[in-house]
C-alpha cells in the first residue's frame, strides 16, 4: 500500500495505473476510521481495479465555532485498517497542498446545501463540494464512494457531478450501525456512556416512524411528529432538526387534500441533535440516492 501526501505524486502514480487500463475507485473520508468508511472501501474494491482512500480533515467544511482542532485524527490506526483491507493508496495531502495560502475558489450548491443540516452549518457544504471536486479533479476516479449516513451529502455530490459534468460514477451505500443500533460516527469518541445512551433515542426514535411507514402511514407532519415525540424530554439531548423530504430534491411534499404525503420511492427522513456538544445525525431513505 503507497502513501503520497502530495498532488503531482498522485496523479502520476493513477496515471501509471489508468495507462494499464485498470479502474479507478475512491472514498473520501477524514479519517478516524470505523466500520463505516471500511465498508465503502471494501465495495470499492470489489468493484474497481485500484482502491484509493483519502484521509483529509478539510477545514473548508468546519464553521468556525466547530470541532476542526479537536477532531479524531489517528493516522497509524487508520493506516493498518487500511493495509489490511488491501486499499492500494492512501491520499493524505497536508492542509497547504490542498488550500496552499490566498486560496479563493469555492463550489455553492444552491438550495441543496442549505436545508437540513445547512441551516446550522451555513458554510459546511460548499466546504464538502469544494474538497469533492477537488479531490475528483486529483483522482479523477471511474467511481467513488460515498455513506448513506450524510445522506444530504450523497444527494449534494450526487447533483455536483451532474451539473458540472464530472465523468464519475456516484454510490452511496448503506449506513454501518454499532452493536446497539448507533450509526457509526468519528465523533462518536466524543460521546460519555450517559451521552451514548441519550444518543440511542436517536436511531430509536427513527426505527419507530419507520415502523409506522410500513403499517401505512404516509402523512409527512405525522411521520415527523413521531420522531420529536421519541427525542421529546430526553436529558442530554436537544434537537437541531427532523425533517421528511423528497430525496432528489431536499424539499417538502406538496400538499395534497390527505397532507403532506410521502412517496415510498424518494423519501429521506433524517434528524441531528447536539448530546452535549457533540452534533449528531441519522436517517432512512425510501429510494435510492
Ligand atoms: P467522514 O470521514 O465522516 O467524512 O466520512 C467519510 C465517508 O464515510 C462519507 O461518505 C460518510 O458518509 C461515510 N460514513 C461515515 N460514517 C458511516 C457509517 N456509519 N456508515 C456508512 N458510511 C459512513
Amino acid at each position: 500500500m503507497k502513501i503520497i501526501t502530495s498532488i503531482p505524486e498522485v496523479q502520476t502514480e493513477i496515471r501509471k495505473h489508468r495507462k494499464q487500463g485498470q479502474t479507478i475507485g475512491f472514498v473520501p473520508t477524514m479519517g478516524a476510521l470505523h466500520q463505516g468508511h471500511l465498508s465503502l472501501a471494501e465495495t470499492c474494491r470489489k468493484e474497481n481495479d485500484i482502491t484509493v482512500v483519502s484521509i483529509f480533515v478539510n477545514p473548508a467544511q468546519f464553521g468556525p465555532n466547530e470541532d476542526f482542532e479537536k477532531y479524531p485524527r489517528d493516522f497509524q490506526k487508520d493506516e493498518s485498517m487500511l493495509k489490511e483491507l488491501g486499499v492500494d493508496l492512501i491520499f493524505y495531502p497536508a492542509k497547504d497542498e490542498i488550500y496552499p495560502p490566498g486560496y479563493c475558489t469555492y463550489v455553492e450548491v444552491e438550495k441543496l446545501g442549505q436545508v437540513l443540516c445547512g441551516k446550522s452549518r451555513p458554510t459546511h457544504f460548499s466546504g464538502v463540494a469544494t474538497v469533492v471536486l477537488k479531490l475528483f479533479n486529483i483522482i479523477k476516479p471511474d467511481r467513488a464512494y460515498f455513506g448513506r449516513k450524510d445522506a444530504q451529502q450523497a444527494v449534494l455530490v450526487k447533483r455536483m457531478v451532474k451539473e458540472l459534468n464530472v465523468d464519475v460514477i456516484i454510490k452511496a451505500l448503506p449506513i454501518v450501525r454499532d452493536h446497539d443500533g448507533l450509526a457509526l460516527s468519528s465523533r462518536n469518541v466524543y460521546l460519555s456512556p450517559a451521552e451514548r445512551e441519550a444518543a440511542l433515542h436517536l436511531p430509536q426514535a427513527l426505527i419507530q416512524a419507520r415502523e409506522q411507514i410500513q403499517a401505512g402511514l404516509k402523512d409527512a407532519a405525522q411521520i415527523k411528529s413521531v420522531i420529536e415525540t421519541g427525542l421529546k424530554n430526553i436529558p442530554l439531548l436537544t434537537v437541531d432538526y427532523v425533517e421528511v423530504v423528497t430525496l432528489d430534491r431536499l424539499e417538502a411534499f406538496p400538499v395534497t387534500p390527505g397532507g403532506q404525503l410521502i412517496d415510498n420511492n424518494n423519501t429521506l427522513v433524517a434528524a441531528a441533535v447536539k448530546v452535549g456538544k457533540t452534533r449528531l445525525i441519522d436517517n432512512f431513505i425510501l429510494g435510492e440516492i
